[in-house]
């Protein structure tokens, strides 16, 4: 298998140097040239664990790594560190079904990548020979930061660097941040928000120049971020299995369509289920869901993508985003994989701050269907699930739940449960009209209230101490790069 540009200006690459590269030197991102030959087997699949299909999938996507490298990445990437045997698991509300993807060790859905993306990066840079130290850059709206950090803590031949935004963070995020305890680990808050940090941080990434300049000392950029293939591919691997799951438990027959709904920021975890349904699920349509940060929703009812409007701090921030950097790999195939196209587009939204997609592309876009929920919406939503289903969600799982409802779709639908409601204790408190409390003493409220244990994961996060404090403007990044590492 190959990978290209989206922006179709790059030399085609190996799975493993786009892992390595995590951007392409035109600015685009890496997209499979064409989808691998996997025969979806559910009757097979449906007994099968969650190691096995992952292997399944790596196996086809990351083709140029051996069948006993895979392997190896499997077993370090989904083991005791999940306090589920199958890394997910499912709760059922009628026609519903939450896929809970936070049981690993940072309680929210990136660990599922990034717990694999470190070994990834470490096999691939064997594969390419390289001695180069990776420094990965990575922008966080909260979530991204604390599991790259996990993942790639202490990996040996890294250094791993976290900007996330000094306001647009949850107080257990910053916490988690902040008392990040891995020697290679560097915690950076920006005054701006995360489109700030993300715009930075590609712009870096696809440096010629910068790139020559570390070369020649032993260095070499990547990005934990979702532009990075190693990012989307694992997530493919939960949308399968889910599917594989619903037919073991009698909810559907191999076959079926299904609905699936996705609280989306960067478009990385939509893209993902989009990306399996291009090997073989079974999907009717792709609900995105938005925060008041409605760009995406707009742009499926419009075909415009328009970029110029406030930047707003919500009470779900992980999807706190204006550019979502992923929409440009559906665009890509949606166009008929178009590269001209899509650099147009790229460039008109740089330059102009927006685009208006082409009439034949957007028809390739008939089975998405999106709206938003305000934080209004987000907190009632809350409290309505538990006082109907004794069920307490997250607020980004919160922002997918209303607009499931709003949307009407109809039949058995898959929704993204993407963080342990534990991670946002103080807003989902809030939602329980009981808003005093912050830090550990929310967590103990919220166990309290909600008769569940604290997730051991953070059972003694306030007890740790502080290590990083920095604050620096989206400006000063590369300055800050060059004092600590290089
Ligand atoms: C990152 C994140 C999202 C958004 O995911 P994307 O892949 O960026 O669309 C949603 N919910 C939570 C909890 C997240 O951390």
């Amino acid at each position: 298998m190959k990978y290209v540009s989206t922006r179709g200006q790059a030399p085609t690459v190996t799975a493993s140097q786009a892992i390595l590269n995590g951007i392409a030197p035109d600015g685009g991102l890496y997209v499979p040239e064409k989808w691998p030959e996997i025969t979806l087997d559910w009757s097979a699949l449906k007994t099968q664990t969650y190691a096995d299909l992952a292997t399944l999938i790596f196996d086809a996507f990351f083709d140029d790594f051996s069948v006993s490298e895979i392997d190896c990445i499997i077993e370090k990437a989904y083991g005791k560190q999940w306090q589920r045997d199958n890394v997910v698991s499912f709760h059922k509300e009628n026609n519903l079904t939450y896929l809970e993807l936070f049981h690993g060790p940072t309680l929210a859905f990136k660990d599922v990548a990034l717990q694999a993306l470190p070994h990834l990066m470490t096999a691939a840079a064997k594969k390419q020979a390289t001695s180069d130290k990776i420094i990965i850059l990575t922008a966080t709206s909260g979530d991204t930061g604390t599991a790259a950090m996990s993942g790639f803590g202490d990996v040996p031949q890294t250094e791993i660097v976290v900007f996330y935004p000094e306001e647009g963070v949850s107080a257990i995020q910053k916490q988690q941040m902040q008392t990040e305890s891995a020697d290679n680990a560097h915690v950076v808050a920006i005054t701006g928000n995360f489109d700030d940090a993300q715009k930075a941080v590609k712009t870096l990434l696809a440096d010629d120049n910068l790139a020559q300049d570390l070369k020649a000392k032993g260095l070499k950029f990547s990005s934990a971020n979702s532009i990075n293939i190693g990012r989307l591919v694992p997530q493919i691997v939960y949308y399968i299995y889910a599917y594989a799951q619903m037919i073991k438990a009698g909810e559907i027959q191999a076959g079926d369509d299904i609905n699936v709904v996705v609280p989306t920021g960067n478009f990385g975890n939509v893209l993902a289920a989009y990306y399996a349904s291009q090997i073989g699920l079974p999907v009717k349509q792709f609900v995105v869901a938005s925060n008041e940060n409605n760009v995406l929703t707009d742009f499926f009812e419009t075909g415009i993508y328009n970029r110029k409007r406030d930047f707003k701090v919500t009470n779900a921030p992980a999807m706190d985003i204006l550019v979502s950097s992923n929409l440009e790999r559906l665009l890509y195939f949606a166009s008929g994989q178009n590269g001209d196209e899509i650099q147009t587009y790229m460039t008109e939204l740089l330059e102009k701050g927006e685009y208006v997609v082409n009439a034949d592309t957007r028809a390739n876009l008939s089975k998405f269907v999106a709206k938003f929920a305000t934080q209004t919406q987000v907190s009632d939503t809350i409290k309505k699930i538990a006082d109907t289903t004794n069920y307490t969600i997250d607020p980004h799982t919160a922002v997918g739940r209303y607009v499931y409802e709003q949307t009407g779709v109809t039949g058995p639908t898959l929704i993204a449960a993407t963080a342990s409601p534990y991670k946002f204790a103080e807003t989902v408190l809030q939602a329980f009209n009981m808003a005093t409390d912050s830090g550990q003493a929310a967590l103990n409220r919220l166990s309290e209230v909600t008769g569940t244990d604290i997730p051991v994961q953070i059972a003694t996060l306030f007890n740790q101490p502080i290590r990083h404090k920095k604050l620096i403007d989206s400006k000063e990044i590369l300055a800050t790069l060059q004092h600590e590492i290089f």
